[in-house]
């Protein structure tokens, strides 16, 4: 074991007298001479700790032997050189939706009770990540030493739910409870000096002074401060009035009926702020009802397939070297992005212009992530301008982003296959040309395949990785892994027109625009999207991403698609000859010159004139899509395509993606509806064949 753990690094983290203990479940502890308790939390065949149902009822069985023989001091930390612990297990807590969650919920409140209330000094010491549960079982500790890094947060809102092992209550007693309450309400991380100001840690500590920290700790009796401002909260009408100012600033954000959580948080402090039994059983009740909500359920499966993406990307990509060519739009996010993750990027323009637009964005995108100086300095150094395209012959992975224009594609193709070192992989970013007809004449087709990255790369965490006939499944497999190591989600597609995330986009993006021709005031239709759950309206979006590709993609669908597509609308045409292209002009369907449009107020008067078929007539040709790939297999099943519409393009995550969506309203109810809506407005409606199989 000592020579495992010596090659994990381990050996660097302070464990007292828990280093040799024998692994007892998810634990192992041991006493030192000064008879000071050393617990460290060691979740079997995983590099990360997660707070199980197994996990707390073990600790209770620990706590009951403390208690018989008390020792010195208790000292909780991870054994785990990547962090204290994750949180909660998610899988567990998916299983618990539809139970009796509030009696294990229970069990689990008695445990971290327990701990708390153990007759001796308990000290948590934190690594890493303290997240969720983890967070939690660090609060009922006495004291908090944060170890240099450390971080403390609790994400549990984007799951759709809010602390649930008494975070609630004891982060509010700890801390100013309106510090407290924006990071439950945020889910954003308090780091290490941020932990040590809002008095969430009693110190800060470096690894090799662990030992020390700990004994002094344990010797000094001063209480936990920060009190006061708890006290003056204690007052319901304080508690009303910041209730009142959270509400605001959470419907800023996010709408109730969407997302539930934040404002059952608020209301549960509000009610019982200050009363820490019943903000308990409160916390309790709470948590067991949002974890039964649709939003929830929902977006913890949104995290599993997040993962199922994840592990499509299995394996090592040997891709050390990625040459781009283009350095337009997507170019030079891509360059940047794949230098910012650590490979070495060159990138070649014949507009050396566009060379230096890209390190400047580059420069812009490591600000914009926190890079820090020396993070900037080593991912700018990584990626180099090389108008010679001297890289070409070193590169693992030639990425393709030029014009889309077929002939100027294949002549850049011609370029490199003379150039290309063997066994590298050529992959192009077109988004709506046939990879096939594309890969005629490409030395290698068994390595060229599609990478097709959404826009903005640095933001956008799908890829969809496509596959043509000759793609070779080796390539299909080096491509995923990669697009797993620089931090992206692939989705494998097949070489069919748009692709999947096209394919279901522009029809709702094209729907938008047959409306505004209608008379429908565009921010209107932006408002029904938004208020359906979409993170952008369809006409924002449109000028987002730039109204000639929007155009390109369209005529490009409008010819292969096996159902009609709609007349693509004269002001589309307009707007592009015009050179009003959208957001990057400064001018679209809206005027972008002093930032992005205000969408239209939520209630609004005028909202009753609006056609009662507006969101269907948005959002049902999105899952009628879905399904025609579906049948067409261009994606594998109904999870991958939900994952690549919410990641790709933010799909409404609480619905769970179109597929959810249009299950959980029922399949022929949708049918129905499409059906009837091809009788109002045209063919374009009509429902793909495929729902017959959705049963
Ligand atoms: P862009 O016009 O911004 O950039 C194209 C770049 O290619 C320009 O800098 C141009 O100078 C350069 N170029 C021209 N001829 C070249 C040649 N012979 N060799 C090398 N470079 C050449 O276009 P973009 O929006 O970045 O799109 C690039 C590709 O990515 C297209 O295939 C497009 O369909 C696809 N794509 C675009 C988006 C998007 O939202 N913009 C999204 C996904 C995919």
């Amino acid at each position: 074991m000592g020579v495992v753990l010596d090659h994990l690094g381990e050996t660097r983290l302070e464990l007292g007298a828990a280093r040799n203990a024998e692994r007892k479940g998810n634990w192992r502890m041991g006493r030192d001479g000064d008879g000071i308790a050393w617990l460290a939390l060691d979740k079997p065949d995983t590099g990360t700790n997660t707070v199980s149902v197994g996990a707390l009822r073990e600790l209770d069985g620990v706590l009951g032997a403390l208690e018989a023989d008390l020792p010195a001091a208790l000292v909780i930390r991870s054994a785990k050189t990547g962090g204290f612990a994750a949180g909660a297990e998610i899988g567990e807590l998916a299983d618990l939706a539809g139970q009796d969650a509030g009696a294990l919920l229970r069990e689990g409140h008695r445990v971290l009770d327990r701990l708390e209330a153990l007759e001796c000094p308990t000290v948590a010491v934190v690594h890493g990540a303290a997240l969720g549960a983890g967070f939690e079982l660090a609060l009922a500790c006495d004291r908090r030493i944060a170890v240099e890094g450390a971080s403390f947060g609790f994400p549990e809102v984007h799951l759709g739910l809010h602390p649930g092992l008494g975070g609630t209550f004891r982060l509010t007693g700890l801390i100013a409870p309106d510090a407290a309450m924006t990071l439950m309400l945020t889910g954003k991380t308090a780091h290490t000096a941020k932990a040590l100001s809002l008095g969430i840690a009693d110190e800060v500590t470096e690894e090799r002074h662990v030992a020390a920290a700990v004994r002094a700790a344990v010797t000094d009796a001063d209480a936990r401060g920060h009190r006061l401002k708890a006290m003056a909260f204690g007052m319901a009408p304080a508690r009303s009035l910041a209730a009142r100012q959270m509400r605001a600033g959470t419907a800023e954000k996010v709408r109730e009926d969407h997302y539930p959580a934040p404002y059952r948080l608020i209301d549960l402090w509000e009610e019982h702020g200050g009363d820490r039994e019943a903000m308990q059983a409160a916390e309790i009740a709470s948590f067991a009802a949002l974890l039964d909500s649709a939003t929830s359920r929902n977006l913890i499966r949104a995290f599993f397939l997040r993962q199922g993406l994840k592990s499509a990307g299995p394996g090592d990509s040997d891709i050390a070297w990625v040459h781009v060519v283009g350095a337009g739009e997507m170019g030079a996010g891509i360059a940047a992005w794949a230098a910012i993750r650590g490979c070495r990027v060159t990138l070649s323009d014949p507009d050396t212009a566009a060379l230096g637009h890209a390190v400047r964005r580059a420069g812009r995108i490591c600000k914009d992530r926190h890079l820090g100086t020396a993070g900037t300095r080593d991912a700018l150094d990584r990626l180099m301008p090389d108008p010679n395209g001297y890289g070409i012959a070193q590169a693992d992975l030639v990425i393709e982003a030029g014009p889309e224009d077929a002939g100027i594609k294949r002549g850049i193709y011609d370029m490199l296959g003379k150039r290309m070192k063997p066994g590298a992989i050529l992959a192009s970013n077109t988004s709506s040309l046939r990879l096939a007809d594309l890969a005629q004449g490409v030395i290698g087709p068994e390595r060229f395949a599609g990478l097709h990255f959404f826009n903005p790369v640095e933001k956008m965490e799908l890829i969809e990785v496509i596959r043509q006939d000759r793609t070779g499944d080796q390539t299909i497999d080096r491509l995923a892994a990669f697009c797993r190591e620089i931090g992206r989600l692939p989705a494998r597609v097949a070489d069919t027109p748009g692709f999947l995330v096209n394919r279901a986009l522009i029809p709702y993006l094209m729907e938008a625009l047959v409306l505004m021709e209608e008379g429908v005031p565009k921010d209107r239709i932006d408002r029904a999207a938004l208020d359906f759950g979409m993170p952008a309206g369809p006409v924002t979006l449109a000028d987002q991403v730039g109204l000639d590709i929007c155009l390109d993609v369209a005529e490009s669908l409008s010819g292969q698609l096996e159902k009609p597509f709609p007349d693509i609308p004269r002001a589309l045409r307009d707007r592009v000859a015009a050179g009003e292209t959208g957001k990057k002009a400064g001018k679209g369907f809206y005027d972008w010159s002093d930032g992005p449009p205000e969408p239209a107020p939520a209630e609004d008067d005028g909202s009753s004139d609006m056609p009662d078929d507006l969101t269907d007539r948005l959002i049902l040709p999105i899952c009628d899509a879905c399904v025609t790939c579906l049948r067409q297999q261009v994606a594998r099943s109904e999870d991958e395509i939900d994952a690549a519409m919410i990641f790709a393009t933010g799909f409404a995550p609480f619905r769970g993606g179109p597929m959810r969506y249009a299950r959980d309203r029922g399949p022929e109810e949708v049918r129905a509806r499409l059906a009837a809506l091809a009788d109002a407005h045209g063919p374009r409606f009509a429902p793909d064949e495929g729902w017959a199989q959705i049963g």
